[in-house]
């Protein structure tokens, strides 16, 4: 009889895998080291986007390692790194070589970064480019992505992340398998830290200029100088507004409150009333406004996945069963459309009228 102890050996063992008593099958370095957080930080004009801010001051809180960011731009973003420092990043890899906004390019260099960094998360906003980028990155890494998360919640290193499934029907608590964990964050989940100066460490990071694919034309999108993202007080306009003059009357009262701005239900942006950028909901913009009040708003899942960061939300709508009662702080069962020319009356200081 052989006095082979086992393991590898073939004479004793079919299993030509099998390895010798005390040794592990497999130790995935990936796995037991990646750490900490990396966030891409998109630089607009020079400057650090607001949805980037409001994703680096959350970072912190999403892991015991460190925060990473990654910038892409020229050496004119020095200026922004005590902001960045002071969000709370920790290292900062600055990317140098890229001329013009690639996607391809920008993936490879953040997949690259994230191999030498190995961070157990990547966090990217879902505004225009960083949709297109964080599919890339993931693929080029074999990473997970949950795309267009609005809530990110951390033991430290796994993050659960949330986001609207079946049509907005139910809100999906999502973990990926793997390291990196990735997700897009939607602008406004997070609320935007007030800006204060840190330091830490920046290193460049140079990447090869030359590129076999290339920008063919730029176009500027027209948006509206105003956000609603950073308005004090919105004044919603829902299906229950027939009359298409009350969106007029609706911005006299923005116009006379400071820091109010109008926005709008789907069904208000659909009739094309105003335009897709004051839609608030799942496929518009998430607001946290110290005051929302919303006329003739049912407050369907759809709507409400928008407003949950607002401070205070009024009601106006007469049927007692709409849902959006269910989560405001008051109610009135009342016509929306008078409400808002009462309003009217009442911040231009005009004696209050009354319907017959
Ligand atoms: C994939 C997907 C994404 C979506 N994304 C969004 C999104 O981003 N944002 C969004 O808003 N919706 C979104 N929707 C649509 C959403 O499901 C609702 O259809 C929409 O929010 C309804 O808008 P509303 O509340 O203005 O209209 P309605 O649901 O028709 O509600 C109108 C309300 O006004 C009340 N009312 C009527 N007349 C008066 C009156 N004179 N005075 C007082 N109250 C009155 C009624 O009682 C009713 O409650 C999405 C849907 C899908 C499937």
């Amino acid at each position: 009889m052989s006095q082979c102890s086992g393991g590898s050996c073939q004479t004793c063992s079919d299993d030509p895998d099998r390895l010798p008593p005390g040794m592990l099958r497999r130790y995935d370095l990936n796995e037991s080291t990646a750490d900490g957080v990396m966030v891409w930080i998109e630089a607009d004009g020079g400057k650090v986007s607001r949805p980037s801010a409001e994703i680096l001051a959350a970072a912190k809180g999403l892991t015991d390692g460190r925060v990473y960011g990654i910038i892409f731009g020229d050496a004119g973003l020095k200026s922004e790194y005590p902001r960045i420092f002071g969000y709370g990043v920790d290292t900062l890899y600055h990317v140098r070589g890229i001329a013009s906004y690639s996607p391809e390019a920008y993936a490879e260099a953040v997949s690259q970064v994230a191999e030498r960094v190995n961070p157990a998360a990547i966090l990217v906003s879902a505004t225009p480019r960083g949709r297109e980028l964080a599919p890339r990155i993931a693929s080029l890494l074999g990473a997970g992505l949950t795309a267009d998360c609005t809530r990110l919640e951390s033991d430290g290193r796994r993050i659960v992340m949330t986001r609207p499934a079946f049509g907005g029907n139910l809100m999906a608590d999502i973990e990926c398998v793997g390291f990196p964990q990735m997700a897009t964050v939607r602008p406004g989940v997070f609320p935007l830290p007030e800006p204060k100066e840190g330091k830490g460490t920046a290193i460049y990071w140079q990447y090869p200029p030359e590129q076999d694919s290339g920008v063919v034309s730029e176009e500027a999108v027209q948006t509206e100088a105003a956000d609603i993202s950073d308005a004090r007080i919105l004044i919603a306009l829902g299906a229950g507004i027939r009359d298409r003059g009350l969106v007029d009357v609706a911005e006299e009262i923005a116009a006379s409150i400071d820091g109010a701005m109008v926005c709008c239900s789907r069904a208000v942006a659909e009739r094309g009333w105003l335009p897709r950028s004051r839609q608030v909901g799942m496929s518009g913009r998430t607001v946290r406004p110290d005051l929302y009040v919303a006329f003739g708003i049912s407050g369907a899942v759809q709507h409400r996945v928008g407003i949950s960061g607002a401070k205070r939300i009024i009601a106006v709508n007469r049927d007692p069963e709409a849902p959006i009662h269910a989560f405001s702080d008051l109610s009135l069962l009342t016509d929306a459309e008078e409400a808002l020319k009462e309003l009217r009356d009442l911040v231009a200081g005009k004696p209050r009228r009354r319907s017959s």
